[in-house]
């Protein structure tokens, strides 16, 4: 499977990142992928960028070269009824929505909790991607989750950097896996750079894709086909069409 897009990175304005937004899109660009996501941290995480930095992305280009950039955010749970970090008006604004759960500024609660708080903002019909739902802080239902994600057409993250960032998440992120595949859910394979020259980087994330037989095309960041079709008539999104 080849992944053509890096739909989830950071950048040092969210404070624990060590790269600036061009060279993110440059090694995007070196690395060969077709589109890049910048996604930073929502207002909700301490120390992230307000409002106002997802307000002017209209200065950053959406074509460099023949790479396609797409500005969105990884906004942040903050209620345990699905409120995110965003206002609908907001996310509507942006090209890309990742929602993820950070015990920073997210609440946990029970597999049920967790499960029913994800399924609540993917209802809004704002979110793209729930980011790194493997998170053993933040317990789900994987069953559930997927069946739902099926439902409101949500693709769930393969985190590359879960590994690292969330141990013990392996065992989750298989049960996630093998449920997408008896849902049909979709799924989307990302880095979560906090450094530029870990953008496009996959492995993790391919060989558990490779292990569990998932079909390249339940990944929607398989082919820039794929990725302008899950994009197209989502929110606002105004770069890809
Ligand atoms: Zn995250
Ligand atoms: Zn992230």
């Amino acid at each position: 499977m080849n992944i053509i897009a890096d739909l989830h990175t950071h950048t040092l304005l969210c404070r624990h990142g060590f790269s600036t937004v061009t060279e993110v899109m440059e090694e995007a660009g070196r690395q060969g992928l077709l589109a890049v996501g910048l996604t930073e941290h929502g207002p909700g995480y301490p120390g992230s960028v307000g409002w106002a930095y997802f307000n002017t992305y209209r200065d950053i280009p959406r074509k460099v070269g023949d790479l396609e950039v797409l500005c969105g955010a990884e906004a942040n749970f903050m209620k345990l009824d699905g409120t995110l970090d965003f206002t609908d008006d907001q996310l509507a604004k942006l090209d890309i929505v990742i929602a993820s759960c950070h015990k920073e500024c997210s609440p946990s609660g029970t597999e049920q909790e967790v499960t029913g708080m994800m399924t609540a903002a993917m209802k809004q019909g704002y979110v793209d991607i729930i980011g790194h739902p493997d998170n053993p802080i933040y317990p789900v239902n994987a069953e559930v989750l997927a069946a739902a994600a099926a439902k409101y057409q949500v693709a769930l993250e393969i985190n590359n950097s879960s590994p690292a960032a969330r141990p013990g998440s392996e065992p989750m992120c298989r049960q996630i896996i093998a449920a997408a595949k008896r849902h049909g859910t979709l799924l989307a394979v990302n880095s979560d750079a906090h450094y530029h020259k870990v953008v496009g980087s996959f492995a993790y994330a391919l060989r558990l894709l490779t292990e569990m037989e998932v079909p390249e095309e339940q990944v929607i960041n398989s082919s820039l086909d794929r990725l302008h079709h899950f994009l197209s008539g989502r929110h606002s999104c105004n770069m890809i069409k």
